[in-house]
């Protein structure tokens, strides 16, 4: 499935001064403080099996295995000292709770992380080995989600979004600075898993501000296409249920900051299966010898739905491979996945 997005001309000059403010805020996000600049590395089976060079920007190598360190911290760096003390509170399907903990652990800030019920296991001792404490509560985000907003506000702690609020959407965007950093000649798309949206909100600002020209393809997955959904409304709509194989994306609305930005500069949405994320999941392992979890393969599956959508050849294609958070147990059934997928390609 494939939408076109461009609602209004992009280029109002209140529009252009929305992406300046994130241009300056994800320049002078600290995020280096724990964060690494992660390499931007060839996948050269894939791109001779598509005809297209693809790169992966290997967020999965990150301390705490996904890019969400650089969006918590970026928060939390910037509060101030009475904030600080009070401390923060989260709600988090994974990647952001670790995220969170790291970077509170870093700062010596308090961590309580609201986690749905059926987080795995893997993430749940993440958070609580970063000397968070983590409440399981509810059986979707939105549960968790709202427990921790009636915790802070009881006992007046800071809540920090996974995905809508600028520092984190900022902090994200430092992916695209190093992306446009790295990769200084042809870059024809870049492909971002969406969840939430801080991520493709984040480096659409970024890259549309300096290179316009680079087409930002945002790839979710079809049981949580939120943004999909929201772009052909025209407004932010809540997902009546979430599929949570992909855990790292199962949102059910985009947030409100990163939909202002994506309604104007991401050039399209796609969406695809679960068994196109596994087939994509042993893609990346067959190129790098390393394992992504089913939102770290959005990206890869995204490619190869768009190449072989578009019948294009010879273009530069990045893939951000955003996470490597899977319970090992979850392999066997990747792997069935992956191999069914190959016979009936
Ligand atoms: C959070 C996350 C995403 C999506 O990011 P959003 O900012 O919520 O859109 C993608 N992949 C992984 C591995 C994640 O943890």
């Amino acid at each position: 499935m494939s939408c076109l997005s461009r609602l209004d001309p992009p280029s109002s000059s209140t529009d252009m001064a929305l992406l300046e403010r994130y241009v300056k805020m994800i320049l002078a996000a600290p995020v280096y403080d724990l964060a690494i600049c992660t390499p931007l590395q060839a996948a050269p089976a894939l791109s001779q099996r598509l005809g297209n060079q693809v790169l992966l920007k290997r967020e999965d190598l990150q301390p705490t295995f996904s890019f969400k360190i650089r969006g918590a911290y970026n928060r939390l760096a910037q509060l101030d000292s009475q904030q600080q003390q009070r401390g923060v509170i989260t709600a988090s399907a994974g990647n952001h709770a670790q995220g969170v903990a790291l970077a509170a652990q870093r700062l010596g800030i308090k961590a309580t992380i609201v986690m749905p019920a059926t987080t795995p296991e893997l993430k749940v001792s993440g958070v609580r080995s970063r000397g968070a404490e983590a409440i399981l509560h509810g059986e979707s985000f939105p549960f968790a989600l709202a427990h921790a907003l009636s915790l802070a506000q009881d006992v007046g702690s800071t809540f920090v979004s996974p995905f809508d609020d600028p520092l984190v959407i900022a902090g994200q965007g430092t992916v695209a600075m190093e992306i446009l950093r790295q990769q200084q000649g042809a870059l024809d798309a870049i492909f971002v898993p969406v969840g939430g949206g801080g991520l493709i909100a984040g480096i659409a600002a970024y890259v549309k501000y300096l290179r316009p020209q680079v087409r930002i393809v945002g790839v979710e997955s079809e049981h949580s296409n939120c943004l999909q959904q929201a772009l052909a409304a025209g407004k932010r709509v809540i997902l009546p249920k979430v599929g949570t194989f992909a855990d790292g994306v199962a949102v059910a609305e985009i947030g409100e900051h990163g939909f202002q930005i994506c309604r104007h500069h991401v050039d399209q949405v796609i969406s695809v299966s679960n068994d196109q994320l596994c087939a994509a999941i042993k893609d990346i392992y067959d190129d790098t010898r390393s394992i992504t979890e089913p939102s770290g393969a959005l990206a890869v599956a995204g490619i190869k739905q768009y190449v072989a959508q578009n019948g294009i050849s010879g273009q530069t294609l990045v893939a951000i491979d955003s996470g490597a958070n899977i319970n090992f147990d979850s392999l066997r059934h990747v792997a069935e996945r992956a191999a069914l997928s190959s016979i009936s390609a």
